[in-house]
C-alpha cells in the first residue's frame, strides 16, 4: 500500500474507491459554495460541489437574502424565479426602547429593484441555486460527501479526499475552494489560522407561532426590543415568528441552569405581546445556539486552494450579513477565476486578487459591527435598566444625507458587486 499525497491523515491509496477529476472542486454547499459552483458552471467550467450533509434541510443558519444577492441573481436572470418561491420581506426594524419606538433605517428608500431583505428558508434557497446549476452538464453535486483530506503535491493543493458512508473517494482539481463554513476543515488542513475576536454576545434562535391576534408589523417586518440585559429581535415569517434572543457571551450554560421557565419569563418581559406565545417553548431542542464569533484569515489562499465565505471570515450577526458576504465572495471569485480556470492555469496572483477585492469590504463591515457591538450591544447587555435610544442616534436617523448610510451598508456592503462574466 502506498501513502497518497495528502495533508493531516494516513489514508492509503488502496482505500480510495474512485478518483475523479474536475477543474474546480468546491467544498461546502452553503450559500457561498452553491453560488460559486453555479457561476462557474454557467461559464462551461467543469465544477464539482461536495456537500457533507445528505440534504440542505438542517439546523437554522439564517434565512436572509439581501438586496445585493437579489441584484446578483437578477444579473444572471434568476431573481424573478426566486421570487416565485415562498418568502417574506423585511424593510427595516422598529426598535421598541424605553423612550419610544425607533426605526434605525428603512430599506425602501434605496435605489434598487429590491429594496428589502427577502426572508427565505435557506434549504429552499440552496435547492434553487443548485437546481439552476444542474442545468449545466459540466456541474456535478455530491451530497453526503464529507471532505476529510487535502491531496497535496509539493505544497500545491491538487484536490481533496472525501468519505461517503460506503467508501473513500478522491477528486483531482486545478483549483479547490474551501466554502465549508465557520468550522472549515479545508482551512484547518491547509494550515491557515483565522484571527479571532470575541463579540460580547451569543444568540439563541427559535420559532414562535403566529397567533390570530398578533399585530401586522407596519412597513418593516422586524421588531427589536431592548433592555434588562437582553435583546430580542423578531422576524415576521407570516405563519411564525423567527426570534433571536441575545444574551452576554458565555452565559448559555447559566441560561440552561435557570431553566426554560426563566427564559420564557425573560422573553415575555422583553416583549409582553409574546406572553402566550412563549408557552410553546417546551424543549431546549427548539433552540439553535449561535456562538457569536468574528474572525478573518490573514491569507485566504495557498497554491491550488482558495477560501471563501465563513471559511475565510466569520461575520458577527450584527446586520445579518454573513450570507450575502459569502455570496459576494463567490461572485468575485468567479469574476476573477473564470479566465484562468478556462485557460487551465490558476496562479497564486489570481487567488490573491480575490482576497484583495474582498478583504477590505470584509474588514470594514467587521469594524462597523465591532463598533456597534461595543457601543450598543455591550452596553445594553451590561445594564439591567430598559434601554433608551440616545438623542444623537435619533438625530442621525433624521438627517437626509446620513440616514440611508446604514441601510446602504447593510444592503450592499461598501460597494456593489456585479457578475462580470
Ligand atoms: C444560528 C445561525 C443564524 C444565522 N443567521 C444569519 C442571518 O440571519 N443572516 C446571515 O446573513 N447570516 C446568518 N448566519 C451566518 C450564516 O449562516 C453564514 O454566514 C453563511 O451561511 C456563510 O455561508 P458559507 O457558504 O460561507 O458557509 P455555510 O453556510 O456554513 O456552508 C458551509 C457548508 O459546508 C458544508 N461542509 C462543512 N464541512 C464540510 C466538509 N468537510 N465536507 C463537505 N462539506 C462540508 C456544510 O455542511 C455547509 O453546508 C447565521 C449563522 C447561524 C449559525
Amino acid at each position: 500500500m502506498t501513502a497518497v499525497m495528502q495533508s493531516g491523515s494516513t489514508t492509503q491509496t488502496s482505500d480510495v474507491r474512485e478518483v475523479q477529476s474536475t477543474s474546480c472542486c468546491v467544498v461546502g454547499g452553503g450559500p457561498g459554495g452553491a453560488m460559486l459552483a453555479l457561476l462557474l458552471a454557467r461559464q462551461g467550467i467543469s465544477v464539482l460541489l461536495l456537500e457533507a450533509h445528505k440534504d440542505f434541510d438542517r439546523e437554522f443558519r439564517g434565512d436572509t437574502v439581501h438586496p445585493s444577492t437579489l441584484e446578483i441573481l437578477d444579473e444572471i436572470g434568476l431573481a424573478d424565479g426566486l421570487h416565485q418561491l415562498p418568502h417574506g420581506k423585511v424593510y427595516g426594524p422598529v426598535v421598541s426602547a424605553a423612550n419610544g419606538p425607533f426605526a434605525p433605517f428603512d430599506l425602501r428608500r434605496l435605489d434598487t429593484r429590491f429594496p428589502y431583505i427577502m426572508l427565505m428558508h435557506q434549504p429552499i434557497f440552496l435547492e434553487f441555486l443548485t437546481e439552476e446549476a444542474k442545468k449545466y452538464p459540466n456541474f456535478r453535486l455530491l451530497m453526503g460527501a464529507n471532505v476529510l483530506e487535502l491531496v497535496e503535491d509539493s505544497g500545491v493543493v491538487r484536490g481533496v479526499r472525501y468519505q461517503t458512508p460506503k467508501a473513500w473517494h478522491e477528486v483531482r482539481a486545478l483549483l479547490t475552494v474551501g466554502a465549508d463554513g465557520r468550522f472549515s476543515r479545508v482551512r484547518h488542513l491547509a494550515g491557515i489560522e483565522p484571527i479571532k475576536t470575541s463579540p460580547p454576545m451569543d444568540v439563541l434562535w427559535f420559532r414562535l407561532p403566529r397567533l390570530p391576534e398578533d399585530p401586522q408589523v407596519p412597513g418593516g417586518a422586524l421588531v427589536g426590543a431592548l433592555g434588562r440585559g437582553r435583546i430580542l429581535a423578531m422576524l415576521d415569517r407570516r405563519d411564525y415568528w423567527q426570534v433571536a434572543y441575545v444574551f452576554p457571551k458565555g452565559h448559555y450554560q447559566e441560561l440552561r441552569a435557570q431553566g426554560l421557565e426563566a427564559l420564557r419569563h425573560s422573553i415575555a418581559e422583553l416583549e409582553p405581546r409574546l406572553a402566550s406565545h412563549v408557552e410553546h417553548l417546551s424543549d431546549w431542542h427548539q433552540f439553535s445556539l449561535l456562538s457569536v464569533e468574528s474572525s478573518r484569515c490573514p491569507r485566504w489562499y495557498k497554491p491550488g486552494l482558495l477560501l471563501i465565505g465563513d471559511a475565510a471570515h466569520v461575520m458577527s450577526p450584527v446586520g445579518g450579513v454573513g450570507i450575502n458576504y459569502a455570496i459576494q465572495d463567490a461572485v468575485v471569485a468567479a469574476n476573477v477565476l473564470t479566465k484562468p480556470l478556462k485557460a487551465g492555469r490558476v496562479q497564486l496572483s489570481d487567488l490573491a486578487e480575490v482576497q484583495r477585492q474582498r478583504e477590505w469590504p470584509t474588514r470594514f463591515i467587521q469594524a462597523v459591527q465591532s463598533f456597534a457591538q461595543k457601543r450598543v450591544v455591550a452596553s445594553v447587555l451590561r445594564t439591567q435598566a430598559a434601554f433608551r435610544i440616545p438623542w444623537f442616534v435619533r438625530l442621525f436617523a433624521r438627517v437626509p444625507i446620513l440616514r440611508d448610510l446604514p441601510a446602504r451598508l447593510l444592503a450592499f456592503g461598501i460597494w456593489r458587486v456585479h457578475v462580470k462574466n
